[in-house]
């Protein structure tokens, strides 16, 4: 048997080929069929099986969102080799960065980066580079346009390499995490049970392909069904809402929950025909949740996930979809909150299941130091279930506040400043202090027109919540700091803020 995910995702295409796989947006749309996505596929691998590369090399893809790109994802698959997919906002330190660390064999990059990504890449010893532009122009296409249009998909075990993910680099510097065919398969055909996906289904995509949400989640799951996507390069709120009329399921980071929920004709009628909304890579807002209840008529189905793991836990697809929580175990995963504190039930969560990767890049201490010694892997937040076994994130271990000894923990804090009136949404951080080793600090957002006074919202605060996890000091400003994914960047406010008591 091959157990080459590529394998797994042609089987699970339509027996009607010349049916529409994706459709892309904009002015001229186009509409790539089951057959296009398998012979463009095949070209590209046959491509990349002719350069003679040494097994279980890696190839790089620093591009544009773009339906090629998606391909050249697959071919890679399909090829036997390892594929790296990287933001394409990374600059040349951030690149070479990335490069270095993982020596992949062929870079393949956007046309206007040649210059320096090329010089960047040859210099560090990659063999190849190539060019790929989102109008389908540049020199991976137009070598693979000389290949066959047929491949034999090579044959990978289930334990085979697969993807070498980074993670986003929220805590610290990026990791690269090790992904195989079976971690990724195992957890797509979870999902599909899962969340019910129907062959008819139709996928808004609208998030980035360097990441697991909108590379693995949400592709994976489209084409495991033989589902068509409507596919956007990038988020914008008007022209994604208006295909909601022609969609069923939608996938979403929160921001973009937010902005959506921003334009007026966001309506029930508008989503009569959506099946389903998912939310993930950062915590989704209680009153995000409700809003989208009220204004749509639709309950978002929040999960959780991280690169290390592709998916762990799922709210229901039947029955209650709590907000707030990321729900419960996915089938096949076991997790465990690991020394839970006394008082609150917090602790380090801990997963083992076969959705769990190989290790670290080129880490074996940091890996080793991940995984405990009877095999379960920390996951580096910190959260408890309650007595109806829904999960509860309530921050990092990294951002975790420990306060005159006391833990303070970010998600309790935000939530309380989240509900009170004028505020759109919070961060809270800890930074070193004389007395106390950390103190709590809010950074706030008003809700637009609003104006907010730290010492109202201290008061508020106080009232809600025991003295240690008052806010010391209150910052206003007008947005957080987040990366692609919508994720806060509290080391950049720890940062900005550390010397504010000391
Ligand atoms: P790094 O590991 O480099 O610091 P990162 O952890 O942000 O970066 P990812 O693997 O992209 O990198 O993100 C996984 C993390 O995202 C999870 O560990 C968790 O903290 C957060 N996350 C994902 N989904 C949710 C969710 N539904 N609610 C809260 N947090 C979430
Ligand atoms: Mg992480």
């Amino acid at each position: 048997a091959n157990d080459n995910l590529f394998v797994a995702l042609r089987d699970a295409f339509p027996s009607d080929r010349d049916r529409v796989a994706i459709e892309t947006t904009g002015d001229t749309p186009l509409y790539y069929r089951w057959n296009d996505l398998d012979r463009a596929t095949a070209r590209i691998a046959n491509l990349l099986q002719g350069l003679d590369l040494p097994a279980g090399s890696r190839v790089a893809a620093h591009v544009d969102k773009s339906v090629e790109a998606l391909m050249l994802y697959l071919a890679v698959l399909r090829a036997g080799f390892t594929y790296l997919p990287l933001n394409p906002a990374y600059k040349a330190g951030e690149l070479g960065h990335f490069i270095q660390d993982a020596e992949p064999a062929v870079v393949v990059c956007a046309g206007a980066n040649f210059g320096w990504v090329s010089k960047l890449a040859f210099t560090s010893g990659v063999a190849h580079v190539f060019t790929l532009n989102t109008d389908r122009t540049g020199s991976l296409l137009e070598r693979a346009s000389f290949q066959p249009d047929t491949h034999e998909p090579a044959v990978r075990a289930a334990s085979d390499l697969a993807v070498i993910l980074y993670t986003s680099g929220t805590t610290g510097r990026s990791k690269g995490a090790m992904l195989t065919h079976g971690n990724m398969l195992s957890n797509a055909r979870t999902l599909k049970e899962y969340w019910a996906w129907q062959p008819d289904d139709v996928l808004v995509h609208a998030l980035p392909i360097f990441h697991i949400h909108g590379l693995f989640v949400a592709c994976h799951g489209a084409l495991l069904n033989g589902s068509r996507m409507i596919w956007f390069d990038r988020f914008e709120p008007g022209p994604v809402r208006a295909r909601f009329a022609d969609a069923t399921v939608f996938m979403g980071v929160p921001t973009m929950y937010v902005r959506l929920l921003a334009d007026p004709a966001l309506t029930p009628e508008a989503c009569r025909a959506m099946r389903l909304f998912v939310s993930g890579s950062a915590p989704l807002l209680a009153e995000t949740f409700r809003e989208w209840q009220a204004r749509t008529g639709h309950t978002i189905l929040e999960r959780y996930g991280m690169s290390e793991t592709v998916m762990q836990t799922s709210n229901p697809y039947e029955g209650e979809r709590r907000a707030g929580t990321v729900g419960h175990p996915l089938p096949g995963v076991d997790l465990r909150i690991a020394s839970p504190d006394a008082d609150s039930g917090n602790g380090g969560i801990e997963v083992r299941g076969p959705n769990v990767f190989a290790g670290y890049w080129r880490l074996p201490e940091k890996t080793k130091e991940e995984f405990t010694a009877d095999g379960w892997f920390r996951t580096g937040d910190v959260g408890r279930f309650d007595s109806d076994g829904y999960l509860h994130i309530v921050g990092r271990a990294k951002d975790l506040v420990i306060s005159g000894g006391f833990n303070v923990y970010p998600a309790e804090v935000e939530a309380t400043i989240d509900e009170l009136p004028g505020v759109a949404e919070s961060a809270v951080i800890g930074v070193p202090h004389p007395d106390f080793g950390e103190a709590v600090v809010a950074v706030l957002v008003p809700r637009a027109g609003a104006t907010l006074d730290g010492d109202t919202i201290v008061n508020a605060v106080k009232t809600r919540l025991a003295g240690f996890k008052v806010p010391k000091r209150v910052f206003v400003v007008d947005e957080l700091p987040r990366n692609a994914m919508g994720k806060v960047q509290k080391k950049a406010l720890r940062d900005q803020h550390q010397h504010l008591f000391k």
